[in-house]
């Protein structure tokens, strides 16, 4: 396979958070890939900025543990291990006090792509604008990157936004939604845009229905305080579910460029219809373990607050008339499962007869484990005893498929990175799609907030609350297997 990476400007990085949780797992491991592999500008510099008072020796320190505890083995060499470590430099800072920022705004070179990551509490968004325009550091080309939660509701986000907006040009503004720098999620806009075989039964004529699965195993170990404020719904329906939802469901953008995808994202988030409560499944899960079930892994044993969502919802517009949606993630479900499936209406007339029972086409887009795709088509089952049919896949696995160099395919977070030191906000959420996506989610959280329903609760292992298969049995469809 020929590479045709488009190349990178040289950059100042600078990682606002950068001895914190997620700089360590996923922002320095995913840069680190990059230079790995050759695909860094040479003089390209990272600068972690955050409160411990140590010097660019003790960080360059804590980034080499970083690298061993994250990157495999035979993904790093001592070589490039070491060159990357050139690359770092270090300034303690203070995100709503003075220090630091005279030597931050020293160290940026002229003439370089200024990259801003805060990946510190949202709390610190606004305190770390207004300090970057203070200092000078707020060019018109300069971008940042702001990280999930981005607020918790539509007044909140709304603010985030305006202090953001404030210092900064919404051209400038990166907000990131891992989910959209996964493979598989940009392949769903390859297979639907450039295969003519897919997009003219792409619509409620072929469609039966669609299914989007994000499975988890872990719970809220450890996290329990903050995610008990936040909840299935926000942590993961309204931003990343949401944005699958968008892909599978938008119309072709003109061309694929920034606005014109992000155009075509929000006209489908305000084509959603209000849900219905009764078609909303919340749950709980439990555990035979002490301390392990989630009521015991949060603050408020009375928390009504959900760990697993399950909803149908429905798009109001020609394509999708009458085409439930049906999302649903959780987490200590029973297999760590991510899929999109598009579940295809039946053949309109079976010459093989009623004893064949139903056969359906369904594609599947794999987010994880192993991502890839699957088309199932119904074919004979080889062998004597009649004509027989069986389901089967056509199976793409992309390191299958794509061979060794598939292992090099950048993952989530080094793609996005990438992406904004060339500028490119395609598959970066605009302000008012997170607007619009809080707008929808809002009601239906006050309303379950209001009338205290409290969630089903489900077993540690399983795949959710029973209630949640009959949102599907009672129309005669059923969930697809959360397989591990
Ligand atoms: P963390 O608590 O591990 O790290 C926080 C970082 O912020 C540290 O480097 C700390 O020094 C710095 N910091 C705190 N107060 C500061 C101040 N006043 N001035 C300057 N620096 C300050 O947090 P984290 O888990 O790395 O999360 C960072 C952000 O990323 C949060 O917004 C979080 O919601 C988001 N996020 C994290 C994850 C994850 O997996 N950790 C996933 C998605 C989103």
């Amino acid at each position: 396979m020929v590479s045709r990476v488009i190349p990178v400007e040289d950059f100042d990085l600078v990682i606002f958070g950068g001895t914190g949780d997620l700089a360590r797992r996923k922002i320095l491991p995913g840069l680190f890939r990059r230079y790995h592999s050759g695909q860094m500008p040479p003089g390209a510099r990272i600068i972690g900025a955050a409160r411990a008072a140590i010097d660019r020796k003790g960080y360059q320190k804590e980034v080499a543990a970083a690298l061993e505890e994250f990157v495999p083995k035979g993904a790093r060499s001592a070589e490039t291990v070491k060159g990357f470590l050139e690359s770092l430099d270090y300034v303690t800072i203070d995100a709503t006090g003075d220090g630091g920022w005279k030597k931050l705004a020293g160290m940026l070179r002229a003439n370089v792509v200024h990259a801003f990551y805060f990946s510190v509490a949202p709390s610190l968004f606004g305190a770390l604008a207004e300090r970057l325009h203070e200092h000078g550091c707020a060019g018109p080309s300069c971008r940042i990157v702001v990280e999930k939660p981005f607020g918790r509701d539509l007044e909140s986000a709304q603010a985030l936004n305006r202090t953001l907006r404030d210092h900064f040009d919404e051209s400038q503004i990166y907000r990131i939604d891992h989910y959209l720098g996964k493979e598989t999620v940009q392949n769903l806009m390859a297979v639907r845009f450039s295969n003519v075989l897919f997009e003219p039964l792409w619509n409620a004529q072929y469609i039966d229905h669609v299914q989007i699965t994000v499975a988890e195993t872990v719970g809220v170990d450890g996290r329990g305080a903050y995610y008990d404020k936040s909840g299935a719904m926000r942590d993961m329906v309204q931003n990343h579910l949401m944005q699958l939802l968008c892909l599978t469901a938008m119309e072709p953008p003109s061309r694929f460029d920034p606005d014109a995808v992000r155009d075509e994202k929000l006209k489908v988030i305000r084509a959603l219809e209000p849900v219905d409560p009764e078609d909303i499944v919340r749950g709980q899960y439990t555990h035979p373990d002490k301390g392990m079930s989630y009521l015991e892994q949060v603050d408020d044993p009375d928390s009504i607050t959900e760990s697993y969502i399950a909803m149908k919802l429905a798009i109001s517009n020609w394509r999708w008339a009458g085409v439930p949606f049906y999302l649903r993630t959780g987490k200590r479900l029973k297999a760590r499962y991510s899929e999109i499936a598009i579940v295809f209406k039946d053949a309109p007339h079976s010459i093989f007869g009623q004893a064949q029972g139903r056969h359906r086409n369904v594609l599947t887009i794999r987010l994880q484990p192993n991502e890839g795709m699957d088309l199932f088509v119904t074919i004979k089952e080889p062998g004597p005893g009649g004509m027989r049919l069986v389901d089967v896949p056509l199976d793409m696995t992309f390191a299958d498929a794509l061979g060794p160099e598939v292992e090099d395919v950048p993952d989530a977070y080094e793609r996005l990175i990438m992406d904004v030191i060339r500028g490119n906000q395609t598959l970066f959420m605009r302000g008012d799609e997170v607007e619009a996506a809080w707008t929808w989610t809002d009601p239906l959280i006050k309303g379950w907030t209001g009338r205290g329903d409290r969630p089903y609760l489900y077993e540690s292992g399983s795949t959710g609350p029973e209630e949640a298969a009959m949102l599907l049995h009672s129309e005669g469809r059923r969930w697809r297997e959360i397989r591990p």
